[in-house]
Order: structure tokens, then sequence, then C-alpha cells
């Protein structure tokens, strides 16, 4: 199958079957430096496109042969470049499945690409940086692209998009990694109003040379964001702990940040963990799933 790569089991979106919309090389208006491809010079055209039965007969096909979650809409590169996106996720939508797209956000100031994705079930984002200076280091855009054009456009998506709207932080070491970063993510955040925060960092080699940081120093970050439920996925031991919190605290904490499941599993010590099971027998949290993802919050 040249289209159709999975079932993969994600950490974020459960069984994921993913759709390549550029398999046969890199198409992409940025050139981030921790990309898992080769670094490339961006593009803004998407040059020979497939047409939309090529793909759409290859995942019909993969549709009734795997079982999965969710159908991943990707690209070797960024898939708002392909042209006949609208007509793709049209056709896509007949095979009833839960359709996601993961985008770099480039393309989303756009109308006519907000209308297209409000089609989607789940869209993610990835968001790097506030900070137009920060942005271009970390993401390298084409030279048309801006930070604040992208940013108002994700604000007016949200407002017209019934989906789950996920946005992802990457974290590299010495770039979008200090805490002025992370209060200005958390006014923008608070304007988006995002359904979920991811917050992630490098664990496949990058493009260019530069590092990850640690999960423990995600957590530190996540604490300036405020009001989001966060999901920060690791396959690493957590040394970050919440220790003895009372009732009344883990309740406030609870409030403000939504914790998924793994983060109560890995992050709250034992005391806090009696205490949350209390909490939820007494039924003062409820259970809210996001993209596939668990999350408890406090009844307000
Ligand atoms: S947006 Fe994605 S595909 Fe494009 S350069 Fe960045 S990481 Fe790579």
């Amino acid at each position: 199958m040249k289209y159709i790569f999975g079932p993969v089991a994600s950490r974020r979106f459960g069984m994921s079957l993913g759709i390549d919309l550029s398999p046969d090389k890199k198409r992409c208006n940025f050139d981030c430096i921790y990309c898992e491809l080769e670094p490339a010079k961006p593009v803004e055209i998407y040059d020979n496109p497939p047409n939309v039965y090529e793909i759409f007969n290859e995942v019909k096909e993969a549709v009734n042969q795997f079982d999965f979650d969710v159908l991943t809409i990707t690209s070797n590169g960024e898939p708002t470049l392909y042209p006949y996106l609208n007509e793709l996720i049209d056709k896509l939508k007949t095979l009833n499945k839960k359709l996601l797209i993961l985008s770099n956000s480039s393309t989303i100031y756009k109308k006519e690409m907000q209308n297209t994705l409000k089609k989607l079930d789940i869209v993610k984002l990835s968001l790097d940086s506030v900070m137009e200076k920060t942005f271009k280091k970390l993401d390298r855009p084409h030279k048309d692209i801006s930070l604040k054009n992208i940013i108002e456009g994700i604000i007016k998506f949200r407002k017209i998009y019934k989906g789950e709207l996920i946005i992802e932080i990457l974290v590299v070491k010495g770039i979008n990694d200090k805490k002025e970063e992370f209060i200005a993510f958390n006014k923008v955040l608070e304007q988006i109003n995002p359904d979920r925060v991811d917050i992630s960092t490098i664990d496949r080699p990058p493009a260019y040379k530069v590092e990850g940081v640690s999960i423990n120093k995600l957590f530190q970050l996540s604490e300036y964001i405020k009001n989001q439920k966060i999901f920060i996925p690791t396959r690493e031991k957590i040394e970050y702990k919440i220790e003895n919190l009372t009732k009344e605290e883990l309740l406030n904490t609870l409030k403000k940040r939504p914790f998924s499941e793994s983060d109560v599993k890995n992050i709250l010590d034992e005391h806090t963990q009696r205490i949350f099971n209390d909490l939820l027998k007494e039924n003062l949290i409820e259970e809210v799933w996001v993209g596939g993802i668990k999350f408890y919050k406090a009844y307000i």
C-alpha cells in the first residue's frame, strides 16, 4: 500500500490507521530543526498531487481489513498542502470512521482551510512558540508564513469548530524551554480554549543538531499553563511528583488542571492517590475523554 500505514498504537490517540498524503518525498512549508525527516527547503505548493480516488480507494480497502480507533490524515510534511484535501475529507467521511488530522497550523488562517478542517472529529495543531523569534528559529517556516496569522487563525477556527481541538507544543532544549515562553503560551491558550494541550519533546533522531528536554522539565513547564487539560506522552519513568495533598488541595488542583489517567498513576504519590480514589468514590471527580485520552476533573 502506498498511502496507508499502520494501524499503530499511538500514546495520544489510541489505535491509529495512518494516511500519508506525501509518501514519495517531504513536502513541507516548515523546516523544523527537530523534524524526524531529512532537512528540506520549505515549499508552499504540493507538486504532482495524486488524485483523490487513488488515495480513497486504498483507504477504503484498508478500512475493511483493519481494526482501529481513528483514521489519521498525515504526511511526509504538511498534509494541508495537499490541494484536494477538502474533496478527500468528504470522501473519507462516507467511511464513518473517526477522522483526525495532524497539521503544523501554517494554513489555519485561511477561511477555506478552516471550513475543510471543521468537518473532522479531531484536529491536532502544532504551536511550538507564541514568540516570533523563537518560532522562526525552531520551525524555520516559509518566508510568507506569519506567527500572528497562525495564532489569530487558530482562535477563529476554535470559534467555528465543534470537534476536539488539540494543541501540541514540542519543546527543544535551549530554545522554547524557558519560563517566559510558557507564561506567554498560557495567555494565548486562554484565548484559544483548546480541548487538550499536548506537551512533548524530541524522541526520534532530529534533522538538525538539537536535543530534547527531560520529562520532568516538561512537567515543570506545564505548571505555567493554567486551566487546560494537559497531556505529556512518555515512555520514561517520571521523577516529578505531586505529594501529600489534602482533599481540598487536590480538588483545587483538579479544578485548575485536570489530570490524565497516566498523571494519576505516575505523578501522584501513594497518599495523594488514596485521596484521589476517595474523591472518585464520593463522585466529586468526573471523567472526560479528549482525543482518546481519559482525564479527571473536579465537578465545579
Ligand atoms: S512541520 Fe512537521 S514535517 Fe514539517 S518540518 Fe516540521 S516537523 Fe517536519
